[in-house]
């Protein structure tokens, strides 16, 4: 096969060396598609009868040219049949008037009833190129299709010797979209071949290129993805990182599936964050784990700030605890204790009732208006005063456990019966941790606004300037929706 080695003739390109040319001939089948394929003269002459070539006669039956599409006109007979009315006979009883022309970009001329493209005009590089991204796709089972084959060549700017010096010029993107596609597929091929050839790891650096790394895109999809990133910046820790990127490269997931695991991984990276292990991940503990967890279960999905359902949920746990599986299976995590793990019993992720965790029992609006509006009056008129507690400290205490309620949707008796230690930050972001004890569900986190926060926070910082006060038995004041002791209480 002349391709396969004639690359001395090659023109000097930054991009078309001449062992880039050997190195693709080197991986060319010499056996390819030899019915049609002829490395003589470098023609390929589509064989009707093959399915994995894209050639069909035209619909009308007198007529021989070839199409791209089975069941479909060739130009000459569409337009004929369009100027008549598309009569329902057509295809039987039009005969075309001249010979059917198709346009040639073979140097012998036109050979009728036959789907042929050349590249006997290009250069060696670009031969060798050409039939190796026809190759690979063969492997895939994409069909070759002459007539676009030619619509390429023909287009392909004069002197060209690298697809992959083409960029994309204005005589090849107003192509039809298949072509085009076609031209970005070949490319895609290329520049994962090339980096082969130049020896270079893709995946040595924090962002990847999707089209060069070669991982399938989807669980469904059986073709490596073509396009997109996959960034591993959002993981602070370079240790944490170096694992999800190892964890790709030895297990080779699809994109979909190491996009998600590098999602919960900064997740957790964001909850360690603070913590002081997160750099020395020799003295990582189970609290650090169930951080991690925890920060899973409260998370929210960055595109519209919306909850994850609890199937959501489970499934990033579900990434997180197979890189860990990945990681000690591998070894990756030999110097971080193994205390550092998910234990079934500590670690689920539990249903939430959206209905009441998340919304609430929302006070409407209007009464909110009328609240707030009124709020500096609350107690205004009281004179009462307890164990060193003065009227106005008791107002600031009814204030707050309203603003809760407003703020939060908790009822009542969760606001009043929340702990000293009811905020949580995990990177910045508050939450709320209370008991739902109508459900009996403790410990319950519930994301927060940042100026909610800071107001139970400055009601706290007021509260500890005050003397402890236990609340008087029921029959007394203060009134029994307070806490029963405020040292438990907000
Ligand atoms: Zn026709």
């Amino acid at each position: 096969m002349t391709v396969a080695h004639d690359y001395v003739e090659l023109p000097a390109s930054q991009v078309a060396r001449p062992d880039w040319a050997a190195w693709l001939a080197d991986r060319l089948d010499l056996q390819w598609r030899t019915g049609e394929w002829d490395p003589g003269s470098l023609l390929f002459t589509a064989d009707l009868d093959n399915p994995r070539s894209r050639a069909f006669a035209c619909r009308v039956a007198a007529c021989d040219a070839l199409v791209e599409s089975p069941a479909s006109h060739c130009e000459a007979c569409r337009a004929v049949s369009t100027r008549r009315g598309h009569p329902p006979d057509f295809d039987t009883t039009h005969t075309p008037s001249l010979p059917a022309v198709r346009q040639p970009n073979v140097g012998d001329g036109l050979q009728p009833g036959r789907s042929q493209f050349a590249l006997g005009d290009l250069s060696t590089a670009l031969r060798a190129e050409i039939l190796y991204c026809l190759q690979r796709r063969d492997e895939e089972d994409r069909p070759v299709v002459p007539a676009m084959m030619r619509r390429i060549i023909r287009n392909l700017p004069p002197g060209l010797s690298s697809l992959l010096d083409l960029g994309t010029p204005l005589s090849i993107t107003h192509l039809p979209k298949t072509t085009h596609g076609l031209v970005n597929d070949m490319q895609v091929r290329l520049r994962r071949a090339r980096v082969q050839y130049d020896g270079v790891d893709p995946t040595l650096g924090d962002v990847w290129d999707c089209a060069l790394v070669g991982l399938l895109s989807a669980p469904n999809r059986r073709y490596p993805a073509a396009s997109g990133h996959l960034d591993f910046r959002p993981i602070r820790q370079r240790w944490l990182r170096e694992i999800v990127k190892e964890y790709g490269r030895a297990v080779r997931p699809t994109v979909a599936e190491l996009r998600r695991t590098a999602n919960v991984t900064a997740l957790a990276s964001n909850a360690l964050a603070s913590r002081p292990a997160a750099e020395r991940p020799q003295t990582l503990a189970l609290a650090d784990m169930t951080l991690v967890v925890q920060a899973i279960e409260i998370a929210r999905n960055p595109k519209d700030g919306s909850a994850y359902s609890q199937a959501q949920r489970k499934a990033m746990l579900g990434w997180w605890r197979r890189l860990l599986q990945y990681a000690r299976l591998a070894g990756l995590m030999d110097d971080i204790p193994g205390v550092f793990a998910l234990s079934p019993e500590l670690h689920g992720i539990e249903a939430v009732d959206t209905t009441e965790d998340e919304s609430g029992r929302a006070i409407p609006e209007h009464v909110i208006a009328q609240l707030d509006q009124y709020l500096p009056l609350m107690s205004a008129d009281s004179t009462y005063k307890h164990a060193g507690w003065q009227a106005e400290d008791f107002a600031a205490m009814y204030q707050e456990v309203y603003r809760i309620i407003r703020d939060t949707g908790r009822r009542p008796e969760e606001a009043t019966s929340l702990k000293r230690d009811c905020l949580q930050w995990i990177d910045g972001k508050p939450s709320l941790i209370y008991d739902n004890r109508k459900r009996r569900r403790y410990g319950r986190r519930l994301p927060i606004r940042p100026e909610t926060a800071r107001h139970i926070q400055q009601w706290q910082k007021h509260r500890d300037s005050l003397p402890r006060c236990r609340a008087a038995k029921s029959g007394s004041s203060p009134p029994p929706e307070l806490p029963a002791d405020p040292e438990s209480g907000t």
